[in-house]
């Protein structure tokens, strides 16, 4: 419970979200199909499908919808893995048929949120404008163009670009090319986790918010949640809780790495600004592991953020390294206003892949999105939903359904996570990824 925070009043995205307030209507029966432990994208996508096809859903979120990393991130809709990961890699760790699949998955994720969105009618800003790649580097060149060329090989509709072009697209300083893709794009992340959590209320699900789930027990083959508020009796159980993890099953909380990132965003930005910066409201990510990237709120702000550095004044440096790394993209920005920071926490596996992992009888997990679950989350949220309705079988999903697989030296990898922001800075400015 330590990590989960329910306070979003720093998160910008609350103040502008268009949704409507997320109103919980409890659980109202003694039994379900399926019962989902957490309020993310992973756990209302899985709550939305499950009920659709026509499952009893029960789902459980111990603080409110979204406020965990699902209402906290960048809103950046990546039609790629994280970094400079490709289908190969992914083939390599899953295997073939595995491996194509969830690379379709990946390639096809931005459009089906986009639609997915549309079709729902969740007023979260969502802004199809394309997202690039671009090298900082050499080296990340080197990287960018074996994923642009990994895509091309399966046709997706990857667009390469020289320096040139992604100077004009992005108005950013210092790209040596990068390849783009028409299909990405931002949202607002937390009136995204509004919507969907309306729209699974719609499809029959009920919703508990402000419920911990706290045990969990057998009676007989079906599985009881022991909550703040009382027990919950389902069939099978789904926990999608991310870098939230609880420790109810040996090595569960061990199987992802939480690690505690920040975001923010700068004053508006006067039109003029807006010709010369991003002029047709793209989004980028380069490969920097101090976080190179850029978009736009809604509100015309510039984002920024990065790791969090655990020791003296987290915002101070924080904000710090957002200024000098908006002053280096564009020059224009030197010294800009910060008006708003936050944090929270992302969870990562060793391969960077998320995993499905089967913890007792009936009994699952979900997670490990890196920083790609905007989509990710969602798009395999869907096809956890199909399999717990038994609409899709385990050899047909597209990561594998395995035992709990703990982290070899997690705890000591989470810690040193909190004090590494300064390498990674040193190693970009350097251009040594
Ligand atoms: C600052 C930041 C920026 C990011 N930027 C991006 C981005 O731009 N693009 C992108 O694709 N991804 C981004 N990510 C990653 C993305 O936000 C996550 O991958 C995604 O939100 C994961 O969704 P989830 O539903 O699995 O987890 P979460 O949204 O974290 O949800 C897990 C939920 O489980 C609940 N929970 C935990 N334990 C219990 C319990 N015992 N009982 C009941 N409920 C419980 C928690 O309260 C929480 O709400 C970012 C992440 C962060 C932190």
């Amino acid at each position: 419970m330590a990590r989960i925070d329910a306070n979003m009043q720093p998160v910008l995205w609350t103040a502008i979200s268009k949704e409507p307030a997320f109103v919980d209507n409890q659980s109202r029966r003694d039994d379900y199909d399926i019962a989902v432990v957490g309020g993310g994208y992973t756990g209302l996508s899985i709550a939305l499908h499950a009920a659709k096809a026509g499952q009893s859903v029960v789902l459980v979120e111990a603080g409110t919808i979204g406020c965990g990393a699902s209402g906290r991130n960048g809103g950046f809709a990546v039609p790629h893995f994280p970094g400079g990961i490709t289908a190969e890699d992914a083939i390599e760790a899953l295997g073939k048929d595995r491996g194509e699949r969830l690379a379709r998955l990946v390639a096809d994720g931005a459009a089906l949120l986009f639609d997915q969105i549309r079709e729902l009618g969740i007023q979260c800003d969502a802004e199809q404008n394309g997202w690039l790649q671009p090298a900082h580097s050499e080296k990340a060149l080197a990287k960018v163009r074996r994923v642009y060329q990994s895509w091309q090989t399966r046709g997706v509709d990857a667009e390469w670009l020289g320096a040139g072009a992604v100077a004009e697209r992005t108005g950013a300083n210092g790209y040596l090319g990068g390849w783009f893709r028409k299909s990405g794009g931002t949202v607002n992340p937390y009136a995204l986790a509004l919507g969907l959590a309306r729209a699974a209320q719609a499809k029959g699900a009920d919703l508990n918010q402000e419920t911990e789930v706290t045990g969990i027990r057998a009676d007989g083959p079906a599985r009881i949640l022991q909550t703040t508020k009382g027990d919950i009796r389902a069939r099978k159980v789904v926990f999608a809780t991310n870098a939230y993890t609880p420790a109810l099953y040996p090595g569960l909380a061990e199987s992802v790495i939480p690690v505690l990132l920040y975001q923010g965003f700068t004053r508006r930005l006067s039109d003029p600004e807006r010709r010369d910066i991003l002029p047709t409201r793209i989004c980028f990510t380069d490969l920097r592991k101090s976080g190179g990237f850029a978009r736009y709120s809604p509100d015309d702000r510039l984002t920024f953020g990065g790791a969090v550095f655990r020791m003296g004044n987290r915002r101070t440096y924080g904000e710090m390294h957002g200024r000098n790394r908006l002053a280096e993209l564009f020059p224009q920005l030197r010294d800009i206003r910060i008006e708003s920071y936050w944090e929270g926490w992302c969870a990562l596996t060793d391969s960077y892949l998320p995993a499905i992992q089967r913890l007792d009888q009936n009994v699952y997990s979900l997670m490990g999105f890196s920083t790609r679950g905007v989509v990710l989350a969602q798009t395999l949220g869907q096809e956890m939903a199909l399999f717990l309705s038994e609409k899709k079988t385990e050899a047909e999903m597209p990561v594998r359904v395995g035992g709990v697989r703990p982290i070899a030296l997690q705890r000591t990898k989470a810690f040193l996570g909190g004090f590494a922001f300064p390498i990674y800075q040193m190693r970009d400015a350097l251009r040594l990824t």
